[in-house]
Parts: C-alpha cells; structure tokens; sequence
C-alpha cells in the first residue's frame, strides 16, 4: 500500500551539492523532465489518488513536497495544490510535509507554510567548514549563511527539524553542537547514497564490509554517546528508530527493520517511479511509462523496480536472510546493496557498519535493565565479532527463493 507521495514540483535546482543522486550520481534523466509540475498535473494526481484511497479504504496520506528544489515553484502552486487535493478528498487527513535546502526560505514563505498546514524540513550539512564544502551555489559558494538564516528564522514557526547527510570527517561532537546552537528540536541522518561501485566519498573500496573496517559505525556509536548524555537531548530520528526496533516498538522505515517501503514519487511530467534515492544506481533506472495522466495508480505496482523496493525488507540477499540482525537491519537500503554484477543481491555497504552500531546499542539497552530482570528475561548481550564470524563461516541454512533472486539479480549491468 503506498500512503506516502513524494511530489517532485520542481525538477532543478539552485544547489549543487556534490553528493545530490538527483544530478550528481549516476542519472541525467532529470534534463528531459519538465521543470515544473503543473497544476494541471496536480489535479489528475489528486483525483486517482481519491479512487486510490477509496479502492483501499485509505484515510491518512502524507504529501511531500520535494524536488530539486521545491522554493523555485510560485507561492500560488502550493494555495492552489491544497485547495485542490482538499476539495477532490474531503474526508483524507493529509501530513503535507515540505523539504527544501532553505536558500530563499522567508517570513512570506513561513507564513504560507504555517497557513497551509504544511511542516518544513531543511538539509544542512554540519558546522559551516563542512556545509559550504558539499552544499554549495552552481557558482561554488557555500549556501550555510543561508540556510542558517531559514533555520533561525523557522524557530518562529515550529520549524519541523533538519535532515543531515552523515559526513564522516566532521567530528559528532561538532555536529552536535552545531544542532543544540541552533536550537532545533529534530535532527534526522541519512546515510549517504552510494553502492558498491560508487562508495560515498572517502570510503575504501578494498576495504567495504571487512572485520576492521566500520567507519560509518564508529561515527554513530559516538554520536549515540554524545546523545544519549546529553540529559536536554535532542531528537535524532535514526537513533530512535533503531531504538524502538530493538525493544520491539517499531516496524521500521526505508532504511531499518523489515516494513513494507510504502512511498511513490510523482515526477514534474506525472510519471509515477520509485524512491529516487535508487536512481544513484545507474541512469534510467527508476524510469518506466506509467503516467499519472494516463493511468491508474495502482498501476505502479506492475512497475517490476517498484515491487522490489516496495519489498525491499523481504526480498534481501542470501546473507541476510541468514544474519541474526536481519530484523533490524532489514538488509539495509535498496540503493545501497546495488552492485554492477549482482544487481541488488548484495547486503548494504554498510553491512559491517550496521551490525557494529545495532549490537552497541542492543548491548547498552539491555546495560541499563536491573541485571535480575535480564535473567528472568533471558536477555544476552550480542558481540559485533560473533555475528561476523557466522557471517564468515556462510553458514546459509535459509536459501533464498530463485525467483527472489531473478529479480534482485535482473538490475546487474556486467
Ligand atoms: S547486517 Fe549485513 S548481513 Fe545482516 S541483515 Fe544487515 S546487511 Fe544483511
């Protein structure tokens, strides 16, 4: 079921940022896209989704304004878009959610928002040393004065959080301290884009997945430290989810834990595609000839990339059908298992890093139960070296379904 759209109103941007899978990695499909959604467009959208959500007794849809960057596009597109979706299903609730770089982000824009009901979340990247070294103007300069202006000025208006790439190089403590100075109540991190034969920046091919090398793990682990001191901390989305994983409170997302990934993207000419995060696999990937103008929503599901990231928690490789972490871990994100020669049957890149990270923070939970009640419960602690071990000696007593495979395998290039 998808109960999340993520509507791309404009297909350029004035960022970038060098890391973006929308122009940088991997696809340049976005040239042959219109810039902007039309409202025409929007209207189609807006009644399929009604048949949509009355076809499957759905009343809670989120609506993402996304793009390139969504700022570009007038004031009078979102008045209109709202009105719109509001009169075709008026009795939906809407989460109507707007996440953009914050460069032009304004008192008019704010208060449009705040009018709307739409909730506003901003990327940043870190202190300014780092920000202005990835997010930065198509003429090289840094974009952080601006984005700290929006965000300072977004504290006025319940500004909903910021959304960080993880960056590595800059130290937690740092970024951490950059986030309570801005006094901002939500952080949410994001793994970087990449996959096995586009590493993110600075990570060491030889080296991916190998018993000593976990460098996005160590970041995290000292990050949670930093976070979990802190007795005014504030919220990080990633720690929580994973958190609420382990103590059997959550289902899970994109990224953790085994949900059905229920988000579609409706591009600026009505196509409806799959997460675009996957298109830093390779160019054209997420491209298919489903049209909201011309069909159904529903119809995505034929769309045969849309029914593996729908089920991207299930259909994970041979290893991690076998990895004891599997529940939390899910196999990882979809775009970031792709490998040229197998496609998607791959674990994550950060497979190492992931079970270094769940069992630390497996192990400080159950740290903080009284030592009788773990008895009674029959609570172990997890060692990041015994799960690798079992890794390493393949011993693979579940196999994966041929046809699972097929279709994991069907996206490799070599
Ligand atoms: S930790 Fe590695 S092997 Fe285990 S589920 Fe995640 S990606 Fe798969």
């Amino acid at each position: 079921m998808i109960t999340s759209f993520v509507l791309k109103v404009a297909s350029r941007c004035n960022l970038n940022c060098s890391y973006c899978y929308m122009y940088n990695l991997g696809d340049k499909t976005y040239l042959k896209q219109p810039k902007f959604m039309s409202i025409d467009t929007i209207k189609t959208f807006a009644t399929k989704l009604n048949e949509y959500c009355l076809e499957n007794n759905l009343n809670n849809i989120q609506i993402v304004f996304h793009g390139g960057e969504p700022l570009l596009i007038s004031k009078d597109f979102y008045r209109d878009s709202i009105k719109i979706f509001k009169e075709t299903l008026p009795n939906n609730y809407f989460d109507f959610v707007i996440q953009t770089n914050g460069v032009g982000l304004d008192d008019d824009w704010y208060q449009l928002f705040n009018e709307l009901n739409i909730r506003v979340g901003i990327s940043m990247d870190g202190p300014q040393e780092y920000h202005d070294k990835y997010r930065v103007f198509h003429n090289g300069k840094g974009s952080y004065e601006e984005v700290k202006k929006a965000i300072t000025l977004g504290l006025n208006y319940g500004l909903n959080g910021i959304l960080s790439v993880i960056n590595i190089k800059i130290p937690p403590q740092e970024l951490y301290d950059e986030v309570k100075s801005l006094k901002i109540n939500g952080l949410n991190i994001l793994l970087p884009d990449g996959h096995f034969d586009q590493l993110p920046d600075g990570m060491e091919k030889e080296l991916v997945n190998t018993r000593n090398y976990t460098p996005y793990a160590d970041w995290l682990i000292e990050l949670f430290k930093i976070w979990k001191n802190d007795k005014d901390r504030v919220s990080i989305r990633f720690f929580k989810t994973l958190i609420d994983l382990i103590v059997g409170e959550d289902e899970g997302d994109q990224i953790l834990g085994k949900n059905i990934n229920g988000v579609a993207v409706l591009e600026t000419n009505g196509n409806l595609e799959v997460a675009d995060f996957i298109r830093a696999c390779y160019e054209g990937i997420t491209r298919n000839d489903i049209n909201i103008h011309t069909h159904s929503i529903g119809d995505v599901f034929n769309d045969r990339l849309f029914n593996v990231y729908m089920n991207a928690h299930a259909m994970v490789s041979q290893k991690c059908l076998n990895c004891s972490i599997y529940d939390f871990c899910g196999g990882g994100f979809l775009g970031n298992r792709y490998s040229n020669d197998r496609g998607f049957d791959n674990p994550t890149i950060y497979c190492h890093d992931m079970i270094k990270l769940i069992t630390y923070i497996q192990n400080d939970i159950i740290d903080g139960i009284p030592e009788d009640t773990q008895k009674e419960m029959e609570l172990s602690k997890v060692s990041y070296e015994d799960i690798v071990n079992e890794l390493e000696d393949n011993n693979e007593d579940i196999m994966i379904d041929t046809e699972v495979k097929e279709k994991l395998m069907y996206y490799r290039l070599a």
